[in-house]
């Protein structure tokens, strides 16, 4: 399987200020040594607690926020140094999905307007060709052709959801990145949004980056998955296997806190320690070392070097444990 996306060495830090009266500048290290490839047709999960840097990736990565170092390569070709162009045909191939549909559309643009504009931007199609096909696009998310000439106000959360995935599709992506994309939805309505992603991804062969706190989500829609911990990917392989042996004590965790139908097992659920540390002051050592129960003493001091998980393909884990 060939790469559509390679990540490496990402980072991006903010820099704020905090405090009062006195505010002192504070640098917020959101994403630190980022590396993963997502191949073709492949569909990646990037999944920790909020605040763990996972929807900064994936703003960095289309540079809707500008990474600070490393590199990210669209079919071997450097995004990064894209200008003009060659950004703008980037940028056709790798479209996003929000978390917040209502937020990410223009409620004085009708659905039409929205879906018909990135097609001529990108020079898709125009008039009533691109309706045409606005048109064929709210069919194929399981919306009917009227809502061309409605607004965003006028439809459910699931609707809206469904109309932002047609909208990415306007411009024939390779690639969607999907930021939290049912999180903001009902319960109910969130299966079948992840089930039409499904049916995307087999019908178009589309490569999927899927952000999202929920491993349950996850593990039913990924191939491969990392595991982000205060802005570093502690975990990564595939989702199989991180999903069932997971070698780091964070990714346990996160996976037996993960929902499961057996009430049991949820009883016997293993608490977390503590609260995630700020950002703007990582622990030394491993960022994981302050909440972990197998903590010894060099993880306070150095920080895990990634380690290959046994076997061909089966990625990798950032813990002394496996160094
Ligand atoms: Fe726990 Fe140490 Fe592994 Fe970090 S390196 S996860 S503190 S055992």
């Amino acid at each position: 399987m060939s790469a559509v996306l390679q990540v490496e060495n990402l980072r991006k830090h903010f820099v704020t200020k905090k405090g009062f009266p006195r505010p002192k500048t504070v640098t917020v290290r959101a994403v630190e040594d980022v590396s993963f490839t997502i191949g073709e047709g492949e569909a990646f999960g990037l999944v920790g607690e909020s605040g763990c840097g996972k929807s900064t990736v994936a703003r960095a990565l289309l540079r809707l926020i500008e990474p600070d170092a490393g590199r990210v390569l669209y079919r071997g070709e450097d995004f990064r140094a894209a200008r003009g162009e060659a950004l703008k045909s980037f940028r056709r191939r790798m479209q996003i999905v929000f978390q917040d549909p209502y937020s990410s559309l223009d409620p004085r643009q009708s659905i039409g307007s929205a879906l018909v504009e990135p097609m001529r931007v990108h020079g898709i199609a125009e008039g009533a060709a691109a309706r045409r096909r606005a048109a064929a696009l709210l069919e194929e998310v399981g919306l009917p052709p009227a809502a061309l000439d409605r607004f965003p106000h006028e439809f459910s959360g699931g609707q809206r959801q469904r109309i932002g995935i047609a909208r990415a599709l306007t411009v024939e992506p390779e690639l969607i990145i999907a930021d939290e994309p049912v999180s903001a939805l009902d319960v109910s309505v969130q299966a079948q949004v992840l089930l039409l992603m499904k049916e995307l991804r087999q019908r178009r062969g589309l490569a999927f980056l899927f952000v999202s706190h929920d491993l349950s989500v996850v593990r039913w829609f990924c191939d491969r998955v990392a595991v982000m911990y205060l802005g570093r990917i502690v975990e990564e392989g595939p989702a199989a296997r991180v999903l069932a042996e997971p070698m780091h004590p964070y990714a346990r965790i996160l996976r037996d806190a993960s929902p499961v139908p057996d009430p049991a097992r949820r009883a016997a659920l293993p608490r977390i320690m503590g609260e995630i540390p700020s950002a703007a002051n990582p622990p030394p050592g491993c960022p994981f070392h302050p909440r972990c129960a197998q903590a010894m003493d060099v993880c306070s001091r150095t920080l895990p070097r990634w380690t290959p998980a046994p076997g061909e393909g089966q990625g990798g884990v950032a813990c002394h444990l496996h160094g």
